[in-house]
C-alpha cells in the first residue's frame, strides 16, 4: 500500500533523514523505533504531507505521489495521523471536532458523518461526551477522540506518533487496546511510534529501527524483539527494559 524510496529530508543544511527505503503492506503494522532525535516524527510528517521532503519517491497504492500536485491532497486524506498532543480544537465540541474534516474536506452529509461518529464514539466508550468540550475531558479521553476524528475520514493508513506518551499509566492501556483492535479486527494498516515495548512486540509485523536519520534495521517484528540484527538495536532494547 505504501512504498518509500530514497527519501531524504533536510532542515537547512542539516540532513534529518538519510536514504529511507521501506515497503508497508496492506493490513500490516510497522513500528518505528529508535532513540530520541533519530527522525521518527520527521518521517511520519513526510509520509502524510505535513512536511515536504527534499528528495525521494513515495508510492501510495502503487501510484507515484507527486508532492507538488493536487492528488497529494487526496492521498493525505487517506493517511490519518494522531499525535502525542491531541490537537483537538478547544472551541469546538467533541462532535464538532469529529465532523469538521469529513464535512469540509470530503463534503460528506452531516447525517451520514454524525451517524458514523456516534458509532465510533460508542466503540471507544465516549458516546456520553458528544457535546463536551476538550477541556472537560481527561488526556486519555482526548486521545480517544483524536483517534475517532482520524478514523471518521476513512483512512487507508493510520500513523500514530507516541500517542500514549503523555498519558497516565491507567489511561495508556485503553488506548493501546483501541490500537490493537484496529489492527486485529479492522485490519487497519498502521505505522506506530511508541515507547511501549511489550505492546510493540505484540503488534509489530515489521520494525524499522532508526538512528541519526538512517534505517539501521528493517526486521520482522518477531525477530526484532528476540534477536535483532544489530548490536545497536539490542542495546536500545536493553535500555528500554
Ligand atoms: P523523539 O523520540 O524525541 O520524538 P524523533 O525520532 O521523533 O525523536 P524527530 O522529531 O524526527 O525525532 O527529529 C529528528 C531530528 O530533526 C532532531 O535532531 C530534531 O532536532 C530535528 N528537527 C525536527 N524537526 C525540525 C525542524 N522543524 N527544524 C529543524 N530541526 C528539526
Ligand atoms: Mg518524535
Amino acid at each position: 500500500i505504501l512504498k518509500v524510496e530514497h527519501l531524504n529530508q533536510f532542515y537547512g543544511d542539516w540532513q534529518a533523514l538519510h536514504d529511507i527505503n521501506f515497503t508497508l503492506n496492506r493490513g500490516e503494522v510497522l513500528t518505528l523505533l529508535g532513540p530520541s532525535g533519530s527522525g521518527k516524527s520527521t518521517l511520519l510528517r513526510c509520509l502524510n504531507g505535513l512536511e515536504n521532503y527534499k528528495s525521494g519517491t513515495i508510492y501510495f497504492e502503487g501510484k507515484k505521489v507527486d508532492p507538488t500536485e493536487k492528488n497529494w491532497q487526496n492521498i493525505r486524506q487517506k493517511i490519518g495521523m494522531v499525535f502525542q498532543s491531541y490537537d483537538l480544537f478547544p472551541n469546538l465540541t467533541v462532535m464538532e471536532n469529529i465532523l469538521l474534516a469529513p464535512r469540509k474536506v470530503q463534503k460528506r452529509s452531516e447525517v451520514d458523518v454524525k451517524q458514523e461518529a456516534t458509532k465510533l464514539l460508542k466503540r471507544v466508550g465516549l458516546e456520553k461526551y458528544v457535546n463536551a468540550y476538550p477541556r472537560e475531558l481527561s488526556g486519555g479521553q482526548k486521545q480517544r477522540i483524536a483517534i475517532v476524528r482520524a478514523l471518521a475520514m476513512h483512512p487507508e493508513i493510520m500513523l500514530f506518533d507516541e500517542v500514549t506518551a503523555s498519558l497516565d499509566p491507567e489511561m495508556v492501556r485503553g488506548i493501546l487496546k483501541i490500537m490493537s483492535d484496529l489492527s486485529e479486527k479492522d485490519h487497519m494498516t498502521m505505522i506506530i511510534v511508541t515507547h511501549e515495548m511489550s505492546f510493540a512486540a505484540k503488534i509489530a509485523d515489521q520494525v524499522l529501527f532508526l538512528e541519526d536519520g538512517k534505517i539501521l534495521e528493517d526486521t520482522p517484528g518477531k525477530e526484532f524483539f528476540t534477536k535483532p540484527k544489530t548490536k545497536r538495536a539490542q542495546e536500545f532494547l536493553d535500555s528500554m527494559n
